[in-house]
């Protein structure tokens, strides 16, 4: 719901202030629209109907994973794609992953979404709505990652803005994970507020050369000055950030490459390595297979780094990592997403 929109419009109809903020707490908690608002007037939830879409997003196209996962397709008013996908857990855990911006404007070579036209910033309502989506199909929506298309620190005010209402939906800040390419502005505007959100940086090869290959972003703010930033934000915080290393095969997955990565992170405290099991894209990369993912991990551990192996989720609806690009939902084999949750998957 575009809340500016709301505030003006209930200011032209002459309603007192205190409006919003009752739309917004029955918004928030997941009502499904204006006419479950039973404490407003009757002739003000058709006005608002008529005036103030409940949605900034329309739903295009969603789908259901075999393991439970959803993802939806929306447009913007200006018919812009924006795909956010929901995580189930057996432990109860509902994660979202929400888009920043509609494409991408930077071009990492494995990432799907980086191939599809870059639009625009998301709104902090386009933002917020995504998370309402999921909110009205499943009441508990519990973690949210800045994960899906675009890079959030090139949008940080407007993403921040929706990390200051996340709570009222369910989703604290604690609970809360931006992700990264390195973009140093970004970061330098995350450090200077003090929510508890998560920083993840997405660093994929300690090698300045291999990481210029297939993040051109590399040239830009190089990894050194990226990780200083990281280390304030530890040293300040007391909160470690998550690196997230995408494994390609014959890329970056070599226990060269995990040595390299430990020292670069050395000292370690401020780190924990998160190693992600790469989706297909069509972008030309395999992914590593499970026992050198494995044993990158080792070398890791044995050099004292935490590491963990990312868990693939909603693969063959095509709504796992990096392959959100906004016409996968139809090419991928899939059954509709139905509004109620369904079984839960039978293993993690
Ligand atoms: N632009 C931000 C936010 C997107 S997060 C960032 O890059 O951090 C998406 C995460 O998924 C990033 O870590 C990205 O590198 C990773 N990713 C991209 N393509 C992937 C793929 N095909 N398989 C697995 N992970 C991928």
């Amino acid at each position: 719901m575009d809340i500016d929109l709301l505030k003006r419009t209930l200011a032209e109809l002459g309603e007192p202030k205190y409006r919003a903020n009752q739309i917004w707490e029955w918004t928030a908690r997941g009502a499904n629209g204006y006419e479950e608002m039973t404490n407003l007037p009757e002739l003000l939830r058709l006005e608002l109907d008529e005036r103030v879409p409940f949605s900034t997003l329309e739903l295009i196209d969603s789908a259901e994973s075999r393991d439970g996962t959803i993802k939806a397709l929306f447009h913007t008013h200006d018919k812009r794609p924006v795909e956010a996908v929901m995580m189930k857990y057996l432990d109860g855990r509902r994660s979202i992953c929400v888009s920043s911006q509609s494409g991408c404007p930077l071009t990492c070579t494995f990432c799907a979404t980086g191939t599809m036209a870059f639009g625009r910033n998301l709104t902090t309502s386009e933002i917020l709505d995504q998370a309402l989506f999921f909110k009205r199909l499943e009441n508990e929506v519990n973690h949210l990652v800045f994960m899906g298309m675009g890079e959030p620190m090139m949008n940080i005010d407007n993403v921040l803005a929706a990390c200051e209402k996340l709570p009222d939906i369910g989703i604290t800040n604690r609970r809360t994970t931006v992700s990264t390419v390195g973009w140093l502005p970004g970061i330098e505007r995350f450090n200077a507020q003090d929510r508890p959100v998560r920083l993840a940086l997405s660093l994929h090869a300690a090698d300045p050369k291999l990481r210029s290959e297939i993040m051109p972003v590399n040239d830009r703010y190089p990894l050194e000055d990226v990780l200083i930033a990281c280390r304030k934000h530890y040293a300040e915080n007391n909160r470690r950030v998550y690196i997230e290393y995408v494994m390609l095969a014959g890329v970056n997955d070599h226990t060269k490459h995990a040595r390299q990565l430990a020292k670069l992170l050395t000292p370690h405290e401020a780190f924990k390595v998160n190693l992600i099991p790469y989706n297909p894209t069509g972008t030309g990369y395999d992914g590593s297979a499970r026992t050198t993912i494995g044993a990158f991990r080792d070398v890791l551990l044995h050099q004292g780094v935490p590491a963990t192996v990312r868990l693939t989720r909603g693969q063959d609806i095509a709504a796992a990592c990096g392959q959100l690009v906004a016409d996968a939902i139809q090419d991928a084999a899939i059954r509709p997403a139905r509004p109620s949750q369904g079984r839960p998957p039978a293993s993690d």
